[in-house]
């Protein structure tokens, strides 16, 4: 069974599949592997390792045909054209409903393996990037507001006179916006969140930040631990409510997603006009469409002084740590889906595993 690691194509991508660490277990459990030259320097593991850990080292060609790929990113047409028809591919697909990339996939006869579609059952955590790559975001995000404000985070109390600590409002306290709040906490600033799912106050406050409670009168609780849409009344009571704290803040991260769906506005033109000149906002929704309307998505912009970062992959920013935690989700995966005998790993059936089942790609839909 011969998996294939390929450079990732995407502009700014600086993620690999795989590690190192990673490739050697998967070549201990008899997996032959093969690396495409340069597949992982710009996350700092050069090629030396990856033949170090018993991999091979090979051009694009080569590590496209393969049983089993490995990918970060949605290929391209050129890609998939050059995969080995019938074998498998796991990555992210990001994709919903019409999908061209998908049907030629599919009609190629590879089995699909979408991570976006990993269930969220404690069992599936292990092997879940979507946690993993959103708290990486959660962390760069802050740090890149902390980067662009000029001011400090923390309180000073120097010869020179003091400084008071920033004032941070984390909209959306799922697994981004968690990781939000601590690494701006870590930094010493004042920090406010809210999310449309009541049962985050407790997470919030366990994290020595202050929920901001507001009363929509519907619940924003979905299925699967997501949130649902509201309706336009609840969206506009919303945007009222939380317009005076914003408008006080001086950074704020938006994480607030619903999959498929656009991403709600919280962060209104009226807001960021009130909001002090030099704030920042972090828009970690950018890529659907933003949760403040000024955001303009894989840019950063200044609109009435206040600084707009719509960048849309903060975990390719911190490529070494996000590789690994990627790699290692796709090890957990790899082994619940093969046995490995002595006659080398065997895939077991997809359709049996509820795991697998959930992310295994029929058709489009
Ligand atoms: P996400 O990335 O889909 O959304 C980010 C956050 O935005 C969510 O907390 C959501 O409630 C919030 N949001 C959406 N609309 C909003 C609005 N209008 N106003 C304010 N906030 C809004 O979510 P996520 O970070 O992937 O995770 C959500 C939940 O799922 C968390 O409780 C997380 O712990 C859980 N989870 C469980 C597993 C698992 O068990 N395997 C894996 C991943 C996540």
């Amino acid at each position: 069974m011969k998996i294939g690691i390929p450079l990732e194509t995407r502009p700014g991508e600086r993620r690999v599949a795989s590690t190192p660490e990673v490739v050697k277990k998967l070549v201990d459990q008899g997996f032959a592997v093969v690396v495409e030259r340069g597949a992982g320097v710009r996350a700092g593991y050069p090629d030396a390792d990856y033949e170090a850990a018993g991999a091979s080292l090979t051009d694009r060609a080569g590590a496209y045909d393969v049983d089993l790929l490995l990918r970060v990113r949605r290929p391209d047409e050129t890609e998939v054209e050059a995969m080995r028809a019938g074998g498998l591919y796991i990555g992210l697909l990001e994709s919903c409903g019409e999908d061209a990339i998908l049907s030629r996939l599919l009609a190629k006869g590879m089995r699909v393996l979408a991570l976006e579609r990993m269930p969220r059952t404690s069992r599936a955590q292990a092997m879940d990037v979507l946690s993993s790559q959103s708290n990486i975001a959660g962390y760069r995000a802050v740090i890149e507001a902390a980067a662009r404000y000029g001011r400090f985070l923390p309180m000073m109390m120097t010869s020179a006179g003091s400084a008071k600590p920033a004032r941070v409002v984390v909209l959306g306290a799922g697994v981004a916006g968690l990781q939000a709040i601590a690494t701006a906490r870590r930094l010493g600033a004042d920090v406010y969140a809210y999310d449309v799912r009541p049962e985050t106050r407790e997470q919030i406050l366990s994290l020595g930040a202050k929920p901001i409670d507001l009363d929509l009168g519907e619940s924003g609780a979905g299925e699967g631990g997501y949130a649902r849409e509201l309706s336009d009344e609840a969206k506009a009571r919303q945007q009222a409510a939380l317009a005076d704290v914003l408008a006080k803040a001086h950074i704020i991260v938006t994480t607030a997603l619903i999959p498929c769906r656009r991403a709600p506005v919280l962060v209104t033109e009226d807001v960021v006009r009130q909001m002090r000149p030099g704030s920042v906002i972090v828009d970690l929704a950018a890529a659907s469409g933003g949760n403040c309307p000024l955001t303009v998505a894989d840019a950063i912009v200044e609109r009435h002084g206040v600084t707009l970062v719509g960048l849309t992959n903060f975990p390719a920013l911190v490529p070494a740590d996000a590789s690994a935690f990627y790699a290692r989700n796709l090890l957990n995966l790899i082994e619940i889906m093969f046995e490995c005998g002595a006659s080398g790993p065997k895939l077991k059936d997809l359709t049996a595993d509820d795991i697998t089942a959930a992310m295994l790609v029929q058709a489009v839909s």
